[in-house]
This record gives structure tokens, C-alpha cells and sequence, in this order.
């Protein structure tokens, strides 16, 4: 049998592709309320692009107010019967839900792709990851409303949960379909119906979720999606009475906007934020697994990843060696066109994105830092939002390329001299997402690790994201956690009861006088 190439890979994700994209292009991306597929109530409409050449994709619904108040209407209408759906039969729909998703994992894959320019050698599991995200969660349906029996002397008291009512879910570009199913799947396991605002630059596979959900069979008006700008949808759906919460993942700064939006109808928000994460590389770790650590941490998934470790902080004795073999590798790196299976850093999602990342060569330069490897655009097939992954060395803490997020394939290196000095430089930043430290020194792990301000550390490893542990971070990076029951704390109300056992005194007022 002759055998298969990453050429014919390639060939075999491009022959996918074509039909998709060339349906879509006909079709269009339409909002999905109420189960129903419609345009927007004043016929808007916006274009989105391919990364990778700038071809038009698809024309896309752009919703407004109003939109978002027929789509708050819907889920609101759907929540009752949702909520009080039998959890083994909501269990049932949501795993229904994953297996569609597997089913179509190929045809997700290949279109986020194209309309990410992520490369599909990260993209083909994120699907299947997608998937997980709803089988976990459908399995905790039936303990969603789970509370504790705390007595006291005189009574039984009892604690309930019930989902808040429907919620707002708004994601970033960077890898959509996966991030949205980590936001939607535990709300709709909690009981909540939701409204999604995906990300304007990365519509195509959100539309995608939404149609397989409702094939799955999830009922009319339990998941909504409302496509559009941040600042006309996503604004109007942080603003709207009948939505309880919003789970948001994106910038900073969008974080904040979103809190003074929410507040006057005192929305509860769940964010999650950017990252300046550092990867902390002692003298005495295994250099081989932490090289591997730090260049797949920062350069795969484009480095538009939040939990990228973008600064490298590494020991001074090892790190001219270190820095070297970590060059080398980076040069090595193969920048390509997103379906071919051999790529590894595929086009930037938008061409502002693109000019953001590249005007930090710049800033590095005026700082004083030096640019080891990459520094500018590249030119890559299609002619799209490609760079350079590049290498800054010589940073300080202080410098711009060490505290401001760059959210590209840019990795800022900062040498330290000590444990206590590595923990300075590490905290040194507005953010607290993630945080990773190498060492052979297991007691110095759990040091470092009890000293960093991050929601997440991994000592000896990458990210590995294990679906019941806390996903979030401290500081700028975000407020509340996902996962497990983490995420039912945020989609629910806990509700104490109370029951006398027997005839305790109560205080008897308003008696006549005797
Ligand atoms: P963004 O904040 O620009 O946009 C995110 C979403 O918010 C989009 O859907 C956008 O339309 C919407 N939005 C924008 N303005 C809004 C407003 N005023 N009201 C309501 N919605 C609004 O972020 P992005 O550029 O799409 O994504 C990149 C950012 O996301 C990075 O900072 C990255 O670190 C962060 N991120 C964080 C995590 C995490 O888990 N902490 C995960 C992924 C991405």
C-alpha cells in the first residue's frame, strides 16, 4: 500500500475544505434564535476573511439590539422547560450534542483553519476536545443542583442550587469553536439557556456549533447565537434585564467595558482575561523537556493563545546555552498555510492583528532589547497575515515586550539570578493567568509555585487541561473559575432551606400585657 504523504494530508484537508467554504459562500452566516435561522431585523450585514488570503468567506449577519432582544426573548422563553428538564434527559441531549461534533470533526477542523489560520495540526483536536468539553459535562448534569446538608441543633438546613436563568456568552477569535463549548456546555448542564456573541473576526465554526446543537436535538431557544460587533450586539447583550450573567473570554480591557455595561442591571460576570505568562527555567531542571515546553507553550496555536507562556525567564548559568539550542529551534520553525499538516505556525487571525504583533519589533528595539530570530512579516502562501516567529533577548522586567500582552508567535527572554529574584520578575506584571516552573528541585516547585500570582501553575509540564480543575486567573487576568463544579458556582444560585425539626422557641411579640 503506497503510503499517505503530509503532501496528500494536505491535499486531503484542501479537498475537504472546498465544498464547505464554497456552501458557505453561497449561504451565508445567519443568527440562530428561537431554532430558526434569520437575518438580522435591519438587514446588516458584515464580510468575514480568510488569514490566509484575504478571500471573502462568507457574508455575515450583524446584529444589533434588537437582534439581541429577540434572541434574550428566546432564551429566556426556553429556560423554564429547560431548567426543569429531567437531568438524565438533558444529559442525553448534550451528549447527543458531543457526538455531532465528532461526527463532524473533519469538516470543523479544516474551517477553522481557514477562518483562523490556525494550523490543523492543532486544530484536528480541537473538535474532539470540544466534544469532551460536552460529554463532561453532560455527565454532571444530574449533580448541577447538588448542595449541602449543614444541621443545626434545631433545624435541618439544606442548600440547593439553581441555574441563574439564561446567560450571555461572548468569545475571542482564538480557537473559537473550542473555547465557546467550554463557556456553553456547562450552562446548559447547569439548566441555563444561553445566548453566544462569538468573536466578529471567527463567525464560521459558531455558526457550526449552533446547527449541529439544534440537528442534535436541542430544543428551540435553549442556545442562541447572535453574530456582530463587540461594541453594538456584544454591548447590547451585557445591557439586557432578562440576561442574568455573562461569561466572557477576551481582553483586559474588553473585561472592563463589559463590567460597566453589566452593571446597571447588576449582571454577574465571569471573565476570562489576558495573560503575560512566565516560564520559569532553573538550573537544575530537565533543559531538554523545558526547551520542549517553552517553545510549543509560545509558538503553537499561533502564540494567540492566553495561557502562552510569552516570557521566558530563564537562570542566568544556563542561559546562554539554553538560549542557543532555544534560537536554533526557533528558526526551525515551519510557517505555512493552515491545512497543510507540516505547518506549524500558520497567518494571524486579522490583519490589525497582524500590525499589533509586528509593531512590538519596534518597541523591543527602542527598548534596548535585541531581535534574535524573526522581526518581521513573512511571506507565506496566499500572501495572508503571516510573521515570523520571533525571539527577543536581552529584555529587562520593565520593558514593554515583558508586560504588555503581544498575543503572537513572541517570546521575550528575561535572565535572573536567583529563586526570589525569578518570583520578582514573575509577578511583575498586571496579569495572573498562568504560570510554569522547571525544576529537578521538587520542594523549590511547590515554593515557587506557593509564590506566584496565577490562577494556574504547571510545574514540569506544559498546559494540560483536565476538565475538572480550576481554569482561570488573578489580577488583570480574570475573575471566577471554569471547570467542573467551578463552573455550576457561576451558572447557579445557591439556595438555602431551612426546616424546623421539631417546636424550637420563637420569640413571641405583640402578646397583651399581662
Ligand atoms: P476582545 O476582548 O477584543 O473580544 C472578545 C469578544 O468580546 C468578541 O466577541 C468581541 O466582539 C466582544 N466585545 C468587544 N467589545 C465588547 C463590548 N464592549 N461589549 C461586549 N462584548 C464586546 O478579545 P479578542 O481580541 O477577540 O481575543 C483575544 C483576547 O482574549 C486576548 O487578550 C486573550 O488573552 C484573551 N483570551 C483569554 C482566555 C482566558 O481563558 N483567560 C482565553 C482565550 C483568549
Amino acid at each position: 500500500m503506497d503510503k499517505v504523504t503530509p503532501k496528500d494530508r494536505f491535499q486531503t484537508n484542501r479537498d475537504r475544505a472546498a465544498p464547505l467554504l464554497a456552501k458557505l459562500k453561497s449561504e451565508g452566516i445567519s443568527h440562530l434564535i428561537g431554532g430558526k435561522s434569520v437575518p438580522s431585523s435591519m438587514g446588516q450585514t458584515f464580510e468575514t476573511a480568510s488569514p490566509v488570503d484575504g478571500s471573502v468567506l462568507a457574508t455575515v449577519a450583524r446584529g444589533n439590539a434588537e437582534d439581541i432582544d429577540r434572541a434574550a426573548a428566546a432564551a429566556a422563553a426556553a429556560f423554564k422547560s429547560w431548567r426543569d428538564m429531567p437531568a438524565a434527559a438533558r444529559k442525553k441531549l448534550l451528549h447527543r450534542v458531543a457526538d455531532a461534533i465528532e461526527d463532524n470533526a473533519d469538516d470543523i477542523a479544516v474551517l477553522e483553519c481557514i477562518d483562523t489560520g490556525q494550523a490543523h495540526r492543532f486544530m484536528a483536536k480541537a473538535a474532539i476536545r470540544a466534544a469532551e468539553n460536552f460529554r463532561f459535562f453532560a455527565d454532571k448534569c444530574a449533580e448541577a443542583r447538588d448542595g449541602l446538608n449543614t444541621p443545626s441543633e434545631e433545624h435541618w438546613n439544606i442548600s440547593t442550587r439553581v441555574p441563574i436563568g439564561p446567560v450571555g456568552v461572548i468569545t475571542p477569535w482564538n480557537t473559537p469553536f473550542m473555547l465557546s463549548t467550554w463557556k456553553i456546555a456547562p450552562a446548559l448542564a447547569a439548566g441555563c439557556t444561553v445566548v453566544h456573541k462569538p468573536a466578529e473576526w471567527s463567525p464560521v465554526t459558531a455558526d457550526l456549533l449552533a446547527r449541529l446543537a439544534k440537528q442534535a436535538g436541542l430544543p428551540d431557544g435553549v442556545l442562541n447565537t447572535v453574530h456582530g460587533m463587540g461594541e453594538e450586539a456584544g454591548k447590547a447583550l451585557t445591557e439586557h434585564p432578562a440576561i442574568k450573567a455573562i461569561g466572557f473570554v477576551g481582553e483586559s480591557a474588553t473585561g472592563s467595558a463589559i463590567m460597566a455595561q453589566g452593571a446597571p442591571t447588576l449582571k454577574r460576570v465571569h471573565f476570562e482575561l489576558g495573560g503575560k505568562n512566565p516560564v520559569i527555567v532553573f538550573d537544575d531542571a530537565d533543559l531538554d523537556r523545558a526547551l520542549d515546553a517553552v517553545v510549543f507553550m509560545i509558538y503553537s496555536l499561533n502564540g494567540e493563545r492566553c495561557t502562552s507562556s510569552s516570557r521566558l525567564l530563564v537562570q542566568q548559568g544556563i542561559a546562554d546555552k539554553f538560549i542557543e539550542r532555544l534560537t536554533a529551534r526557533v528558526k526551525a520553525l515551519k510557517v505555512g498555510h493552515p491545512l497543510d499538516p507540516a505547518t506549524e505556525i500558520g497567518p494571524l487571525i486579522h490583519e490589525r492583528h497582524l500590525a499589533k504583533v509586528c509593531s512590538y519589533f519596534d518597541v523591543a528595539r527602542n527598548d534596548g532589547a535585541t531581535i534574535a530570530v524573526g522581526g518581521k512579516p513573512h511571506d507565506g502562501p496566499g500572501g495572508g497575515h503571516y510573521v515570523q516567529p520571533t525571539l527577543v533577548t536581552g529584555a529587562t522586567a520593565k520593558m514593554r515586550v515583558a508586560q504588555e500582552e503581544v498575543f503572537g508567535p513572541f517570546l521575550t527572554v528575561i535572565p535572573f539570578k536567583g529563586e526570589k529574584d525569578a518570583i520578582e520578575i514573575a509577578n511583575d506584571v498586571q496579569y495572573g493567568l498562568t504560570g510554569y516552573v522547571w525544576t529537578g528541585d521538587m520542594g523549590r516547585a511547590l515554593r515557587v509555585a506557593d509564590a506566584l500570582e496565577a490562577g494556574m501553575i504547571w510545574l514540569n509540564s506544559e498546559n494540560v487541561r483536565h476538565l475538572p480543575t480550576p481554569f482561570g486567573g488573578m489580577k488583570s487576568s480574570g475573575i471566577g473559575r471554569d471547570g467542573g463544579d467551578y463552573s455550576f458556582e457561576f451558572y447557579m444560585e445557591t439556595k438555602h432551606v431551612s426546616l424546623a425539626r421539631g417546636t424550637h422557641k420563637i420569640q413571641k411579640l405583640g402578646l397583651p400585657s399581662s
